[in-house]
């Protein structure tokens, strides 16, 4: 289409920007799980809104300028990584051992580039260090002192791994550790392994704030990108779907761009979000309905969470098994819209 009009001559060309620039979007998450109206503040509910809606802006500016969707992601992502009410760079959740280890991943639709980082302590911007990988090393992922190593090398910035403390998010450290010796205690014949703990969903009432974005720019071309803290209480150097190519992140011109949040495992377990693309590409090509049978799989083994879809033609879900997700979209007319709670429809949030 976009070739026909260049085609017919300059007369038309303004007609191609025009109808180009109703092409872009951005979608964005900030993490699923037991978000339900009443628990939070209304302090509460704005600082999320406004988070979203910054994250948004962020995005809107680079695809507005006919950036690439890859940087879009990016600069949503960098977004929320700098806010602390978000599970992702400063504010990302704390390990057993009282440390903040964080993963990201990122991947072009354009050409199946991806690259992804896992427990890092030292990098301000986990996805800018994900995405050194896909575009300065032969290799799709590195964990721990190498990739620290490896982004150092090649301009990420590096911070003391203090800067990524906040209070709430050690403070629920300190209740999930509570959570946990009382389940050993009172129930402990049945609770006392590993695997029951990880996945208790009550042990890990705290796991929303996982951050992710995906775009889709006036080029056509998609991107994915998620970043996280992981799990509260995680421990034994566990990596969760975020920084899983196929699992928590992916995207591919001819289907769709997805990020996932909620219980990593049963996101890694049934590949998430590469079932996204399958079952759009070959059984309905509806970003809802692909979505919503990929969530019934990562349901079907006890997982919960959501997910963000976009696809090449810029129709947008947010498929969820979760009480919530924080979400948001932005589109050509720049007005960011935003939503917490399951049912809740998307809207432009004022505090006024
Ligand atoms: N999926 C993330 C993980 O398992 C957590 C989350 O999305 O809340 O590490």
């Amino acid at each position: 289409m976009k070739k026909t009009l260049l085609a017919l001559g300059l007369g038309l060309a303004l007609s191609v920007t025009a109808m180009a620039a109703q092409d872009f979007r951005l979608v964005i998450h900030g993490g699923a799980g037991n978000i339900v109206e009443g628990r939070f503040t209304p302090e509460e509910e704005k600082a999320y809104h406004e988070g979203l809606q910054a994250a948004l802006k962020a995005g809107y500016d680079v695809l507005a300028k006919g950036g690439t969707s890859v940087d879009a992601v990016k600069a949503a992502i960098n977004q929320m990584e700098l806010n602390p009410i978000f599970n992702a760079g400063r504010g990302a959740v704390f390990t057993n051992e009282g440390k903040n280890e964080l993963d990201a991943s990122i991947m072009d639709g354009k050409d199946l580039t991806a690259g992804a980082v896992a427990g890092v302590t030292n990098v301000k911007h986990p996805i800018n260090c994900a995405d050194l990988v896909r575009t300065k090393s032969p290799h799709v992922m590195m964990v721990t002192q190498g990739a620290e190593k490896f982004c150092a090398q090649n301009g990420a910035e590096i911070v003391d791994p203090k800067w990524f403390f906040t209070q709430h998010r050690y403070d629920q450290l300190k209740k999930a550790q509570e959570k946990e010796q009382i389940v050993l205690d009172h129930d402990g014949a049945k609770k006392t392994s590993n695997a029951e703990l990880y996945i208790d969903p009550l042990m890990y009432d705290y796991k929303y704030g996982t951050v992710g974005a995906v775009a889709l720019d006036k080029h056509g071309n998609l991107a994915a990108a998620t970043s996280t803290g992981g799990m509260t209480n995680k421990r034994f150097g566990r990596v969760g779907d975020s920084p899983i190519v196929g699992a928590g992140t992916y995207a591919n011109n001819q289907t769709v761009a997805v990020s996932a949040t909620g219980s990593g495992e049963m996101f890694i377990r049934t590949s998430a979000a590469h079932n996204v693309h399958t079952l759009y590409k070959y059984v309905s090509q509806d970003v809802q309905k692909a979505g919503d049978a990929a969530i019934k799989e990562v349901g079907e083994i006890g997982g919960s969470g959501g997910l963000i879809i976009l696809d090449a033609k810029g129709n947008y879900a947010f498929p969820m098994n979760s009480k919530g997700m924080h979400r948001g979209t932005i589109g050509p007319d720049g007005k960011p819209m935003t939503a917490m709670y399951g049912t809740e429809k998307l809207r432009h949030y004022s505090s006024k």
